[in-house]
């Protein structure tokens, strides 16, 4: 799913920059790379600064314009170092990484990233869906390059991990969920014992039901959880009778 998102770099000046980006990208297991009119690539910096992700560099693709870079795609983020008042959606990186992840499972996806000492003019942004702003020092907002690759792929991969641990953890749950009719049949049972231990009253047992239906429909608890907790009941209601007969 990471393979169909892309790190576009627009216009970069530094070559070391690419480099420290490509490196950024391969240690979050991201691999495609674009570049939008580099000023110096191939280069040996880039190659010296990728320490080893020479493949993302190897593989990347150069482009002389933007809108060549991004026919593709179907979803566009832009980066920028200060909040711009260009009425697009701005979040947060994590909120950032959840759309995209979302996005990348169907969808081709570009987060872009403008040049050092400009950034992305307010028209490329425009091309985005998104705004993406590292909340940085607001005193000193303006990252490096390829630090700010770094912080945007790094929530790539945390988000990431979580979706692909949602989807491939054992379900907890091996049971079916308790029924309706199960769980009416709960609730008579707790009625009646919370009233026999008196933490129940004529005056505020409705809201006070009320409020546990809610919290049990939160739950939603399966077959045999809902025996176990009709077990706690039952054995509450023994130990009420045996003490009554004392
Ligand atoms: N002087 C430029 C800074 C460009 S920094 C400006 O004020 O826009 C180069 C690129 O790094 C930016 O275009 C953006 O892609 C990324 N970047 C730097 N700091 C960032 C931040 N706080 N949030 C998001 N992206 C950032």
């Amino acid at each position: 799913m990471l393979d169909n998102i892309s790190i576009v770099l627009v216009n970069p000046s530094h070559p070391g920059n690419i480099g420290a980006a490509a490196r950024a990208m391969k240690t979050m297991g991201l691999s495609q790379l674009c570049l939008v009119a580099p000023d110096d690539f191939p280069s040996g910096t880039a190659t010296a600064l990728a320490s080893g992700a020479d493949d993302i560099l190897r593989n990347a693709r150069v482009c002389e314009t933007l809108d060549e870079a991004l026919a593709d795609y179907q979803f566009v983020v832009g980066t920028s170092a200060r909040v711009r008042g260009v009425s697009l959606p701005l979040v947060d990186p994590r909120d950032c990484a959840q759309s995209i992840i979302d996005e990348a499972m169907t969808h081709k996806v570009a987060l872009i990233f403008g040049r050092e000492d400009k950034g992305l003019t307010n028209e490329q942004l425009r091309r985005c869906h998104l705004q993406v702003h590292i909340p940085t020092n607001e005193a000193f907002s303006s990252l490096n390059l390829g630090a700010a690759v770094q912080v945007l792929c790094y929530e790539l991969r945390m988000m990431q991990l979580i979706s692909a641990d949602a989807l491939e953890m054992p379900q907890p749950r091996s049971h079916e969920l308790a029924n309706m009719d199960d769980m009416e049949r709960y609730y008579d049972h707790l009625y009646q014992v919370l009233m026999e231990i008196g933490f129940l009253d004529h005056s505020s047992h409705e809201k006070i039901m009320a409020k546990l239906r809610r919290l049990y429909g939160r739950v939603r608890p399966d077959s045999v959880e809902l025996s176990i907790l009709r077990g706690i009941l039952s054995e509450t209601q023994r130990c009420l009778a045996s003490e009554e007969k004392e």
